[in-house]
């Protein structure tokens, strides 16, 4: 009880204060502090419910203030005392969007006293024509990256391949391995055996394509390589191909919600892998619906996320683009924390004009087997018989590609399924790999 009482306190008020410390400090010590995060977390992630909603409150209350006391662009959008009625002023808070974080200059979000090395400038994506740029707070990744060891559970010895994650400053969780997806195959496939041999990785931490990748990769070469835990992030991971991987690797495959603006687990799985379990110390989520109110728990809605740990610029009520839905029932691994689902989990089937139902790992597969290295891809079915695919790579899809896909396609399900293709510099709703209109 004791160590909760101070876990919550640390949690709350973070006294080491680092923000006040020269860089060079954060440089030196940012490990020691690490674990001392990561023990906080240990301890609270699994607090009662009252304890979970004082910090998250306390910590919401700062994160306001701090909007409206310091940026230009909050100033007037946040009314009254926050450290009063934090969750009261936050519902009255206008969402903010990437358009709103498009259409303006960035210094208008900025904290205007915080200190310049904090500030990280990044991208929404690298793909995109049009990028979106944020900053988010080299000090937070302290703290994310500690969250981030806590739930994939390391130990000491442990050892974590980073698959295609580049990290920014105060990121020092496990050694990066690149590899560039779908092309140079073989060169790959060497390079991927090298590096297994010569590191040994316990844990792989990866967008699931790339871990999909790897997997495939490994597979063709018969090369069976066991991990103590693999963990994905970005697209849903549909059953069948955690399935695959869990094959592969001999090990149980956890997913974690976490998006760029946010830099740090949203909500994870534990180990019953039944939804996603908020992370109430770092973020606030809300389920809202067209008209930006709040729905009743297991109703489905956008998902919104309120960041407590970026101090560089507060994003409050920041419309993610996914779409979700909350459980608050009891989680047999005894964590209070709500649950997120997201929407089109369960039902990876689609319809073909004759009626019969496929599994959407089908249409995965094919659409996997002729793309080149996609980053993100999506699959919408709005009529029987008929499937819109839609990418976004890292390179231009070629005339070419695009005819094998319609191609193949045609092969494989008999004229009884309809094809389209669009390539979009982001693919809405990156958790969603289906979404079924039909139902
Ligand atoms: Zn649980």
């Amino acid at each position: 009880m004791l160590d909760q009482f101070l876990a919550k306190i640390i949690a709350i008020h973070s006294p080491y204060r680092l923000d006040r410390l020269p860089q060079w400090v954060a440089n030196k010590y940012w490990n020691p502090i690490l674990e001392i995060d990561r023990w906080v977390f240990a301890k609270i992630e699994k607090a009662d419910r009252q304890c979970l909603d004082e910090i998250q409150q306390k910590r919401l209350a700062k994160i306001l203030w701090l909007a409206k006391n310091r940026t230009a662009y909050w100033k007037d959008k946040i009314a009254g005392d926050p450290h009063k009625y934090p969750v009261k002023i936050l519902r009255a808070v206008p969402l903010f969007t990437k358009e709103i974080l498009r259409s303006n200059n960035l210094n208008v979000f900025v904290n205007q006293e915080v200190a310049g090395w904090r500030k990280e400038l990044i991208s929404t994506s690298g793909t995109t024509t049009t990028p979106c740029f944020f900053y988010c707070d080299r000090l937070s990744f302290l703290r994310l990256e500690a969250e981030m060891k806590a739930i994939q559970g390391f130990k000491y010895n442990d050892n974590l391949a980073r698959i295609n994650l580049n990290f920014p400053p105060y990121r020092p969780l496990g050694k990066i391995f690149l590899f560039s997806l779908v092309t140079k195959l073989v060169e790959n496939a060497t390079n991927i055996e090298l590096f297994l041999r010569e590191n040994k990785p316990t844990h792989i931490f990866g967008q699931t394509t790339s871990i999909l990748e790897l997997a495939s990769i490994l597979d063709n070469r018969g090369v069976k390589y066991p991990f103590a835990r693999v963990t994905v992030v970005g697209e849903h991971l549909n059953r069948e191909d955690k399935k695959y991987l869990e094959k592969i690797f001999s090990c149980e495959v956890f997913n974690i919600y976490v998006s760029r603006e946010a830099a740090g687990p949203i909500a994870y799985e534990c180990q019953e892998r039944d939804g996603w379990h908020i992370n109430a110390i770092s973020f606030v989520v809300e389920i809202l619906d067209e008209n930006n109110q709040a729905v009743p728990t297991e109703k489905e809605g956008n998902v919104v996320v309120t960041m407590l740990e970026n101090e560089v610029m507060p994003f409050i009520r920041y419309k993610i683009g996914d779409r979700g839905y909350l459980v608050d029932k009891p989680c047999p691994c005894g964590r209070q924390s709500p649950r997120l689902f997201f929407k089109g989990r369960a039902t990876q089937f689609f319809k073909l004009k004759n009626g019969n139902t496929h599994p959407l790992v089908s249409i995965v597969g094919l659409v996997r087997d002729f793309t080149p290295p996609v980053i993100q891809f999506q699959f919408e079915q709005q009529r029987i018989g008929e499937i819109i695919v839609r990418l976004a790579t890292l390179e231009n899809i070629s005339e070419e590609c695009i005819t094998n896909i319609l191609h193949a396609a045609k092969e494989r399900f008999l004229d009884q399924l309809d094809v389209r293709i669009e390539i979009n510099e982001k693919v809405p709703g990156k958790n969603i790999l289906f979404i079924n209109k039909l139902e």
